[in-house]
């Protein structure tokens, strides 16, 4: 394969364009108005620049009405590239937006301000989800570049609200324009993998995210007696529902981890000083659940445990659905998207792919859940929504020649 190995070749003079694309990106801050933010607009702004210098056969931008954004809307964009022969399209799908960097206290540089060290490249939303967007977009553009074609039609969509809920994103997209997708496409979703590249994700557990409020009576430090502390409550419960992995506790070694996982996460802020005794308190669970348990069963079970500690206490304790997933059906492990990637992983790494199940919460089940199998694939550090977040420039171009192999499927051609 003369021709894909010269190309492959170019991608090693991508570095710079790699570094100053995470850049631009990294200075774009894209967050959404749960976390905030105003919205997507401007990373959108400047990634369709930079597209349209590719010349897309096909490119627009599409706005989900959310009155909260900036200038009422969330920004999607999808471009597309008519490939050498008919046929379906490889999709590559990333997200905009990021989740806040947290404590800034815990980053040892400006989180949205590129950091080089090595051959790590470091700020909010390089690994999350710029990797995807960086490498899925630098394998075209070298394919572009070297006057070539790819063989199949090349479709890159970078979406909003991905770490919300995907309403304005991917879901929105799906809802209004679900003609641009069809079952026989590829769609690669790279936000998800492991650390050398060899795991491709075909399925995804349940995600159920939970509101417990915990009412008790507010009173002075001093005089427990005359109320009743609603802290207390949440910590009991906290712990009691931990034996939700016990009734829960089904292991299936296609996932990782292996089995379903319920965790308290956040808390709200409750009194502002020390001697009151909190009457309200508020937090939050969030369960990824193997698709052999039905969600529906976990709320029941929650319901439960939960009127058990209210009652014990004399609280009054409610639970409200905050988000819920149900699994969908795997993609199956012999199909197109997974095939082809496996066959490109291998041509690039000499590495053998494994199928695998994870915790959930990526967008491909809304794929899955039309009927449009989709992979979940990516080379990563696993430092999404960390301090420090990076990811390597070395992974980013091996990434891009993955994707550019998956575009040109010169394999294929040669009938192997
Ligand atoms: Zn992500």
């Amino acid at each position: 394969m003369p021709n894909l190995h010269s190309l492959l070749r170019n991608i090693d003079g991508y570095k710079d364009e790699i570094i100053e694309l995470q850049a631009g990106l990294t200075s774009r801050i894209a967050l959404g108005p749960e976390n905030n933010g105003t919205g997507e607009h401007e990373k959108a702004a400047y990634l369709q620049t930079i597209i349209e210098e590719l010349k897309p056969d096909y490119i627009k931008e599409i706005r989900a009405p959310d009155k909260r954004a900036r200038d009422g809307y969330r920004p999607n964009l999808v471009a597309k590239w008519k490939g050498k022969q008919p046929g379906p399209t490889i999709w590559v799908l990333s997200h905009m937006d990021i989740v806040p960097p947290g404590d800034h206290s815990l980053w040892a540089t400006d989180p949205y301000e590129v950091k080089i060290d090595g051959d790590r490249i470091i700020g909010r939303g390089v690994e999350d989800n710029q990797h995807g967007i960086v490498s899925s977009f630098i394998g075209l553009k070298a394919i572009l570049e070297s006057g070539k074609r790819p063989r199949n039609n090349v479709g890159l969509v970078f979406v909003a609200d991905e770490e919300t809920g995907s309403k304005y994103g991917l879901e929105y997209l799906l809802k209004q324009h679900s003609n641009f997708f069809s079952s026989e496409d590829l769609i690669i979703v790279p936000d998800g993998g492991n650390k050398d590249g060899s795991m491709i994700e075909v399925a995804e557990k349940s995600l159920l995210w939970l509101k417990f409020t915990v009412i008790g009576f507010q009173c002075h430090g001093s005089t427990p007696d005359k109320g009743k502390n609603s802290l207390y409550g949440m910590a009991k419960l906290v712990v009691a529902l931990n034996d939700l992995k016990q009734a829960f506790g089904q292991r299936d070694d296609l996932f990782n981890p292996p089995t379903s996982t319920f965790e308290s996460t956040k808390t709200e802020p409750n009194v502002p000083n020390i001697n009151t005794i909190p009457g309200k308190n508020i937090f939050y669970m969030d369960c990824r659940i193997l698709p052999h348990h039905q969600p529906d069963d976990i709320l029941v079970q929650v319901e439960k445990i939960t009127s058990d500690v209210a009652a014990e206490l004399g609280l009054e304790i409610q639970v409200e659905q905050v988000y819920r997933q149900d699994a969908t059906n795997p993609t199956p492990i012999d199909a197109p998207v997974v095939k082809a990637l496996a066959k490109a992983i291998k041509t690039i790494k000499n590495l053998n792919t494994e199928q695998i199940g994870i915790g959930g919460g990526t967008v491909a089940a809304f794929f899955r859940r039309a009927g449009i199998p989709a992979a979940v694939w990516v080379t990563t550090q696993d430092t999404a929504h960390q301090p420090n977040e990076y990811c390597l420039l070395s992974d980013l171009i091996s990434d891009a020649k993955i994707f550019a192999s998956v575009y040109m499927d010169e394999l294929n051609e040669e009938g192997n």
